[in-house]
């Protein structure tokens, strides 16, 4: 069944970025065939060999990192020649751990150490429409831990809470029960346990103290995207701790199948439990949120200036932090007390730039403009390759120039799904590696709408 996928998934790659001749006389008389984790390409002619190998291959290797659980290895060969005359060269199955700069402390360092942060926890942590849900699950994970949703899944923009929240499940569990084996680990630092485990081949010993937890609460899984091995530890710790009822909640900047390069029998392992998102805060939970802070922090404000920061910062909560310690230090130093006017120029440098955001309709109308086209084809369903790939580029530039969210960029053209648009930043990403008058124009798009 999977040899199918992994095929159509590239027939489908690229038959939407190459021209139709091209596809027509080089992808799609390759035959494919598939053998755990064996790929063999043949090829009609030494000519279609090479061109494959030099051009298509690393598009078809990244595919199938995605879709195998080990590294795909490669035989390319020609209709006539036996099979092994001609292996390729690429790609070289890279376990993707490599740094060798991690000092070599052994796992034991951090046995006894948990890293929790007592600052994060539920009481300080503010809730509203945007994080309510998350909030209940992570109550409700941390009152009952192993028993009802596992792993928590909690995903969301930087900034919105994800480890504010995880932290304090952390912090209620060890409260409730001190012999608790707790560990908070960021994505990086289990990488680099792993990375460690394999220098000093003390795997038994990491494997022991992952699959000894009571929680495991993982910050940030999306560093693990691309690092084949780290995903098949991760695997087997995540397995291994679900089945013995132990709870794990994980974090991640955005929905498990969104995630590029990860594994898919990771990623819908993550969805057995609970998936829950945080978003960025309405209007009054900001106002909430920065009375709280100032509150805390002795330095209260009044509930305009409150406005006036939560109407101006919009972004996220770590943002809404930095604006109201800039303002408590502004005022500090020119001993005056904190108002509407204060924060104004206290917050002058951050507004300015706040103002310069990058809209998505000056996107739209700049594509547009470049490709000769009209905003409205943009926008339309129609599906040809001139309108289509300016289209796929304005949305690529949507994604990394706007804050907005894949739905949200969809919704903005013409309605469509967040799969289309994250199929259409996949598109272009590959696209900028293989044709490189694309690239210049993605790059030349990109300037000017950032000036
Ligand atoms: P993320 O991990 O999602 O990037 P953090 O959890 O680090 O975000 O949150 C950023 C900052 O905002 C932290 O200082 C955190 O305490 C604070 N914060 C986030 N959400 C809330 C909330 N709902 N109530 C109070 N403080 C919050
Ligand atoms: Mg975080």
């Amino acid at each position: 069944m999977q040899d199918k996928t992994l095929w159509n998934s590239c027939l489908l790659f690229f038959e939407d970025t190459l021209t139709s001749q091209q596809f027509n006389s080089w992808i799609k008389p390759l035959i494919f065939e598939i053998q755990g984790n064996q790929i063999t390409l043949t090829a009609p002619n030494s000519f279609t060999l090479k061109l494959v190998q030099e051009r298509f291959l690393p598009e078809i290797s990244k595919q199938a990192e995605l879709f195998l659980s080990c590294p795909p290895h490669f035989e390319l060969r020609t209709k006539n020649q036996p099979l092994n005359l001609l292996p390729s060269k690429l790609p070289v199955p890279i376990p993707n751990i490599v740094p060798s700069t991690v000092s070599q402390l052994t796992l034991s360092k951090h046995k006894n150490q948990n890293k929790l942060n007592p600052l994060l926890s539920f009481d300080n942590f503010v809730t509203g429409k945007a994080n309510q849900l998350a909030h209940a699950a992570a109550i409700q994970v941390a009152e009952t831990p192993g028993t009802t949703y596992n792993p928590l899944f909690i995903y969301g923009g930087v900034g919105l809470g994800k480890t504010h929240l995880i932290q304090a499940i952390g912090n209620h569990i060890k409260h409730e029960n001190t012999q608790a084996k707790i560990c908070y680990v960021h994505a990086t630092n289990y990488i680099s346990d792993v990375v460690r485990a394999f220098q000093t081949k003390k795997f038994d010993e990491f494997k022991q103290f992952y699959n000894s937890l009571d929680l495991l609460l993982i910050d940030d899984i999306q560093f693990i995207a691309d690092k084949t091995g780290t995903q098949q530890e991760f695997f087997y710790t995540l397995n291994s701790l679900i089945d013995g009822h132990k709870q794990v909640v994980i974090t991640c900047d955005t929905f498990p199948k969104e995630i590029s390069g990860m594994t898919p029998r990771l990623t819908s392992r993550f969805s057995w439990g609970l998936t829950v998102a945080v978003e960025p805060p309405g209007l009054e939970m900001r106002v909430a949120i920065l009375l709280q802070k100032a509150a805390i922090s002795n330095n209260p404000i009044s509930e305009d200036v409150a406005f006036f920061i939560a109407k101006h910062i919009r972004s996220n909560i770590r943002e809404l932090e930095g604006a109201l310690k800039r303002i408590d230090a502004y005022s500090r130093f020119h001993k005056r007390t904190i108002s509407v006017e204060l924060a104004k120029e206290a917050l002058k440098d951050l507004l300015a730039s706040q103002n310069k955001q990058i809209s998505i309709e000056n996107i739209q109308k700049t594509v547009a403009d470049f490709y000769r086209i009209k905003v409205t084809d943009l926008l339309s369903k129609k599906r040809t390759r001139l309108i289509a790939r300016p289209r796929q580029i304005a949305m690529c530039l949507a994604r990394e120039l706007t804050q907005l969210s894949l739905p949200e960029i969809g919704t903005a053209f013409g309605g469509r799904d967040h799969t289309t648009v994250m199929y259409a930043c996949k598109t272009i990403e590959s696209l900028r590696n293989l044709d490189s008058p694309l690239n210049a124009d993605f790059n030349l798009l990109n300037q000017t709408l950032r000036n």
